[in-house]
């Protein structure tokens, strides 16, 4: 798994012959300067590089060429201080693979009053040079995000840093690795879903390896190893159990599931309880702590959860909220303080606790093994998304609520899981119809760091349909845009 700061973008000014050497030198200057200054904020994500301006077709097309092959480039983020004739682009844009970014801004915040004069003018024309890259955009129907505001502005460089790890989050789909450890749940629909698509569309590999194999390797695990593992949960988790052969019995399981993990180049795993021939316990700890360390995770056999949570964790990396596998499992039902609890069977990550996780040991209603210990934490407070990838035939939805998460309002002390509580927005009543017409799914990527924004711009680049239900939300239209995106989808 790469880190964040492994990646980079390029800083691409466009231009023209017409204006003469001295022009192309300012623009040179000018665009070194925004590079240095947006990477000075340190606002974002990872670094731009600048990149020499760009003249004719031919350099902008060898310079998308570049960007496609260097792998460590995440995207283009195009501006024109000048007029750059914009069919000089249709060749490179049509080959870009890269997200794609036109940040309308100019070098100078003000207009020089009493200097202005034409030179000044021919220099500084990103207000109409830009609406000549515009057009090229809107004609050519690329995926690209729009950002408009000045480059030393915060909220200008907080929408580019968004973006980035969207990009990001695009790059990470197009080479995830997803290993599945048997089946989906029985009769489960809306985890069920076309490999190949999911494949085609968002690049991931999603294969199956016996669970037999898993417990091989459990086998492998050595005594000290497994003193290792359960030093680092001490280290990380409270533990509160005096049952510390099923702590150490989960840490064989988290060094057998990591060292396949590693061995297969996959950064998201998927398992079932239905399936855990000569497992003793159903990953719980294991599975939790590997979360934590930015490891996507889906329960029953949801890869596509797997993955989404691995991709959203890759995005957020270096984010303080967390981001966890999540189901909406029950209700509170005051009217009008209607709330959500969220929670699994085991499998929520501690990235989004509320203090310090406590390791316990309970038995589990269902499947047919022994007790597994797992962590057990409140989530925190705080605004949040919860995200759901879901299969419509031949082509997928993304639908993302926007929600506020509260301190559970109940203690729950015989509820043995890790919990979360919130409200959905605009509110349950309304936020919870949208999602039942949309299909979300009961799993979901529940992240503190993730916005709406940032994963629309993610399926924009993706190029599949994405949802919000927030503020402002109405079921009524709501239903109608459903039902026009889906004609839209089926004429793409
Ligand atoms: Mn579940």
């Amino acid at each position: 798994m790469k880190n964040i700061n492994e990646y980079k973008f390029w800083f691409v000014v466009g231009s023209q012959h017409l204006y003469g050497d001295e022009t192309l030198r300012q623009v040179d200057a000018h665009s070194r300067a925004i590079v240095d200054g947006l990477n000075a904020a340190r606002q974002l994500p990872c670094p731009i590089e600048w990149r020499p301006v760009v003249k004719t077709p031919d350099e902008i097309t060898s310079l998308m060429r570049l960007a496609n092959a260097d792998e460590s480039c995440a995207g283009v983020i195009a501006w024109m201080h000048t007029f750059s004739p914009s069919k000089m682009w249709i060749a490179g844009l049509s080959i870009l693979n890269k997200p794609y970014c036109h940040l309308h801004t100019q070098f100078n915040r003000s207009i020089p009053d009493k200097e202005i004069d034409m030179d000044f003018m021919n220099l500084n024309q990103s207000a109409h040079g830009d609406r000549e890259h515009g057009f090229i955009g809107a004609r050519m129907r690329i995926p690209r995000k729009v950002i408009v505001g000045y480059w030393d502005d915060a909220p200008t460089r907080a929408q580019l840093g968004s973006w980035m790890r969207s990009a990001i989050g695009a790059l990470v789909s197009r080479s995830l690795r997803v290993m599945r450890f048997g089946d989906n749940m029985r009769q489960v629909a809306v985890t069920e879903g076309d490999k190949v698509e999911a494949q085609m569309r968002l690049g991931w590999q999603v294969n199956t390896w016996p669970v037999g194999d898993l417990v091989k390797v459990m086998q492998s695990v050595t005594d000290a190893d497994v003193d290792e593992q359960t030093a680092i949960y001490a280290k990380r988790y409270a533990v509160d159990t005096p049952h510390i052969d099923a702590v150490r019995y989960q840490a064989a399981e988290e060094i057998a599931i990591r060292r396949m993990l590693e061995a297969e180049g996959c950064s998201a795993f998927t398992n079932t309880f239905e399936d855990l021939h000569g497992m003793e316990q159903l990953p719980g700890l294991a599975t939790q702590d590997l979360m934590a360390e930015g490891i996507g995770y889906g329960g029953e056999g949801d890869w596509k959860t797997a993955a989404m949570v691995r991709i959203v964790k890759a995005m957020t990396e270096g984010l303080s909220g967390g981001t966890s596998f999540m189901e909406d499992y029950t209700y509170d039902l005051k009217a009008g303080e209607e709330l959500s609890l969220g929670a699994h069977m085991l499998e929520v990550c501690p990235t989004i606790a509320e203090g310090r996780p406590r390791i316990q040991v309970h038995a589990l209603g269902i499947g047919d093994r022994n007790p597994p210990a797992r962590l057990v934490f409140e989530g925190h407070p705080g605004s949040a998304t919860a995200a759901s990838l879901v299969d419509m035939g031949g082509r997928f939805r993304l639908i993302v609520q926007e929600v506020e998460a509260v301190k559970p309002i109940y203690e729950m002390p015989n509820l043995p899981v890790a919990r979360v509580m919130w409200k959905g927005l605009p509110s349950f009543i309304e936020g919870t119809k949208c999602w039942i017409l949309a299909g979300g799914a009961h799993h979901t990527v529940f992240s503190y760091d993730a916005t709406y924004e940032m994963l629309a711009d993610w399926a924009e680049i993706i190029g599949i349909e994405c949802v919000r239900i927030g503020a402002g939300t109405s079921a009524e239209s709501f239903k109608r845009d459903l039902f026009l995106a889906d004609l839209a989808w089926k004429l793409r």
